[in-house]
């Protein structure tokens, strides 16, 4: 009888999607992209259940710029201490 091992990587911790990012004003016209404010600097994106469905891919958020877009499915993921910035 084998326990699931639990992973050493810690589970990042997701934040609920904020609606005040869409309401900064930029992206009123068009559906923007799903949007994931996460406390990681590495992030893994599978994009999720469904059509956007992609091979698990590992992205790096840039420490100066707080944001990085998955290139599969562009999800965008947002370091949560750029959420001030991002709202100007
Ligand atoms: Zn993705």
């Amino acid at each position: 009888m084998t326990k699931p091992k639990q992973s050493a990587e810690a589970a990042p911790v997701y934040v609920t999607l904020l609606d005040e990012l869409s309401a900064t004003g930029c992206a009123a016209d068009y559906p923007a992209p799903e949007t994931e404010v996460v406390n990681v600097w590495k992030i893994a994106c599978d994009g999720g259940e469904g059509a956007l469905g992609h091979p698990r891919i590992w992205i790096a958020i840039p420490q100066d710029e707080g944001v990085a877009d998955c290139g599969y499915c562009d999800k965008r993921y947002i370091n949560e201490n750029f959420i001030e910035k991002l709202k100007g």
